[in-house]
């Protein structure tokens, strides 16, 4: 299927059936070629020798060993580690540089210099700081790397040292083979990424001739998401919805609960809620949902997979949107939303109240207006509701999805996935990447790492990625920095 514009919305059902019959037929001979050839091939297209895969392994586990949470303060430490793994496989000590945002926090940035100096940089991602975990929370140590029936178990396993390790290890490869790219490609692995994301804006602004880069492509999202196991999309993280918390504030005299009457800032409160549980909206099929809905029909069937192309067509098909909005993780994809998510009110059982707050959190659909999203809690607060914005949403375009670059990855994807389609995703989170974008640097996440949408453990206990799978992921790696650099 080719990327490009989206296909007429039909209005002769009919034919659309037949068409839907016929694609639904090659769909499933594909399937079967492709379960087929995915037992066969696996291990032909992935092929690392030993040596490449121990030299990820040991990356990861020294990263992994060194515990960099915001309360260690070691990412300094992880960052310097790196510097030297580049260094001691022939990268000049100028071009690695540990650069420390404050003696607790600390990136690497390293260069690996092209033949064409004026050709813009690409930029690769990870970040080297990670969530705490408690030794007394995990089954194992979450400092040490532990390979055991065929998982790496450790904090950062996915988020995102296994993403710091595949770079690091795709460098180290490339520079000990010789290779060199036509324009520069460089590493940023940051220090901050789960908390305050300071690095990748200092950066940003007071390193920039450092970082500053055509596009970039980011370890910490995306990824290959399992159905029952089996890889069944390759996801490319192209856009991040926009965060913002806004709270609702009544107050009132209060008084005795005895004298009980029909309005208190409790009701006032509960209604303006009411008012914006009952919203929705508007719906805004953005590119990278449109080809994230096009590309997931293929691998659903029946209704859902109707729904996905109709909602893909230009225009959208209404109803089949609002039967794909039921869904909470579609809902999220086609539209703006806020929902409450906290409630404070009240100061005796038995006394009138004097105030009521809420927290109202909207995830803003890229590429929107942020002030029509305020004015909407506003008007839905009403009367008599104080609005006060607790986290101002930062606007942050999605990044452009140029066919050409979609048909490289995709050829990456499909030498090492066979069968499986690519799609380009939105982040309902957070990454650095949302600051490249910001800095006008068109940024990518395709993590190659495998997502099981039913067994999430980044930021949880016992985070671990499957050891064939992270090798798999350094591999695909590997080769996309060597055909970016050498120009497609
Ligand atoms: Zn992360």
């Amino acid at each position: 299927m080719p990327w490009g514009e989206p296909r007429q919305a039909r209005p002769i059902v009919c034919t659309r059936g037949i068409l839907h019959a016929i694609d639904s037929m090659r769909r499933s001979v594909i399937a079967g070629v492709a379960a087929l050839l995915w037992t066969a091939v696996s291990v032909a297209v992935h092929g690392q020798a030993g040596p490449e895969r121990a030299v990820a392994r040991e990356i990861l586990r020294e990263l992994i060993e060194i515990p960099t949470t915001a309360d260690d303060g070691a990412t300094p430490r992880a960052a310097q580690a790196m510097a030297d793994r580049l260094v001691a496989a022939g990268f000049p000590r100028d071009d690695v540089r540990v650069l420390n945002l404050n003696p607790r926090v600390g990136s690497l940035v390293a260069r690996f210099r092209g033949s064409e100096p004026n050709r813009p940089p690409i930029l690769l991602m990870a970040h080297i700081d990670v969530v705490p975990a408690l030794r007394a929370d995990w089954s194992v140590d979450p400092w040490v790397l532990l390979e055991r029936d065929g998982w790496f178990y450790g904090r950062g396993t996915t988020d995102n040292k296994a993403g710091a390790a595949m770079l690091v290890a795709s460098f180290v490869r490339l520079k000990r083979e010789g290779w060199r790219p036509r324009g520069d490609i460089i590493i940023a692995l940051t220090g901050d990424e789960e908390t305050t994301q300071d690095s990748i804006k200092w950066l940003l602004k007071e390193h920039r001739p450092l970082v500053s880069a055509g596009f970039a492509l980011n370890t910490d999202s995306g990824g290959i998401i399992l159905k029952n196991g089996k890889p069944s999309l390759f996801t490319v993280q192209a856009s991040e919805k926009i965060y913002a918390d806004y709270q609702l504030e009544v107050t009132d005299v209060g008084g005795h609960s005895s004298l009980a009457r029909p309005d208190n800032p409790i009701y006032t409160l509960a209604a303006a809620l009411q008012r914006i549980a009952g919203h929705q909206f508007p719906l805004n099929v953005t590119e990278t949902a449109r080809l994230f809905f096009e590309r997931s029909a293929l691998v659903e069937t029946g209704q859902v997979a109707a729904d996905m192309r109709a909602v893909s067509l230009s225009p959208p098909d209404a109803s089949a949107a609002a039967r794909l909005s039921t869904q909470p993780f579609y809902n999220a994809r086609l539209r703006t939303t806020c929902v409450a998510t906290r409630v404070d009110a009240g100061h005796a059982n038995n006394a009138l109240p004097q105030s009521a707050r809420a927290v109202v959190n909207c995830r803003i659909l890229p590429g929107e207006a942020t002030a029509p999203v305020e004015a909407a809690v506003r008007r839905l607060a009403g009367d008599g509701v104080k609005v006060t914005v607790l986290y101002p949403p930062t606007a942050s375009p999605p990044s452009p999805l140029p066919a050409p670059l979609l048909n490289t990855l995709e050829r990456l994807a499909a030498a090492q996935w066979p069968g499986v389609p690519l799609a380009p995703v939105m982040e309902a989170g957070a990454t650095d990447g949302m600051y490249t974008r910001l800095a006008g640097i068109p940024t990518y996440a395709p993590s190659a790492l495998p997502e099981d949408p039913d067994d999430v453990r980044a930021h949880g206990r016992d985070e671990r990625v499957g050891v064939e799978a992270f090798y798999q992921a350094t591999e695909f790696w590997y080769r996309m920095i060597k055909t970016f650099g050498e120009d497609r």
